[in-house]
């Protein structure tokens, strides 16, 4: 099977292999070919999200896509790349604390009921693995946008029963967040763990309106033709 791996530049690789996972293949370039060749890895389970990578121009984890002849390897997009298929996922795993994803301390947090905790099971299941910040557009052309999973991560926490003060979340997220979204859906798309960024970011939409905001773009699109629309639909002028 033949393979390309993009390194300083495109590489081309001939491996003895077939039916493996692409993180079964780069181990064993790595032990008989190439012990340069740099790329993570870790529980082989599609659990720690550290293998995620692209192939062919789509996010995969490396050790849960299977590999075929003629496939190009590339990093993810949208961060430095630190070697081969090595990125930096800091500055994305930052929004995290920037748009306050998490649940206010309590005194004494009350239990968690067996039914509530369905209401976000989805988005307590992602495993940082960064494949969403690397398919958005968004983020591509602006790393100030908050990004996928730090906003599915406020939903996680809006729609928290538990969490009872989430004024502060939902104004955090108002610049650089879920107006920003063009809900392309792509991050959803590429998302091992089935979580859809977009939905959760309209949920959010909703809620901020519910609280009082509006889509900016849409205010000024009502300005620049001498009036809008109100909450209820109608013109506003
Ligand atoms: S939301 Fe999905 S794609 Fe994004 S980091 Fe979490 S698991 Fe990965
Ligand atoms: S739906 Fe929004 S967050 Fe998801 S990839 Fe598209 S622009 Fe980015």
């Amino acid at each position: 099977m033949k393979i390309q791996i993009q390194r300083e530049s495109l590489v081309p690789y001939e491996i003895d292999l077939s039916d493996v996972t692409l993180l079964e293949a780069l181990k064993k370039i790595k032990t008989t070919q190439d012990s340069s060749l740099s790329f993570s890895s870790s529980c082989r389970s599609s659990v720690c999200g550290s293998c995620s990578m692209r192939v062919n121009g789509r996010e995969v984890l490396a050790c849960g896509y299977k590999l075929q002849d003629g496939d190009v390897v590339e990093p993810l997009k949208n961060m430095p790349v630190l070697r081969d298929l090595v990125v930096d996922m800091d500055k994305a795993l930052s929004f995290n604390a920037k748009a306050n994803a998490w649940m206010t301390p309590h005194a004494k947090t009350p239990a968690l009921s067996e039914e509530n905790a369905k209401i976000n099971e989805v988005q307590s299941d992602c495993i940082l693995c960064a494949s969403c910040y690397s398919a958005c557009p968004v983020y591509a052309v602006n790393e100030e946008f908050l990004g996928p999973f730090a906003l599915t991560r406020v939903w996680k926490y809006v729609s928290d029963t538990r969490e009872e003060d989430t004024k502060e979340k939902i104004d955090t997220i108002q610049t650089n967040g879920i107006w920003d979204c063009t809900l392309c859906n792509e991050c959803t798309v590429v998302c091992p763990q089935n979580i859809s960024s977009k939905m959760d970011i309209e949920m959010l939409r909703m809620r901020s309106s519910m609280q009082g905001y509006s889509d900016p773009n849409f205010a000024s699109f009502g300005d620049d033709f001498g009036g809008g629309f109100g909450f209820d639909g109608s013109p506003v002028f």
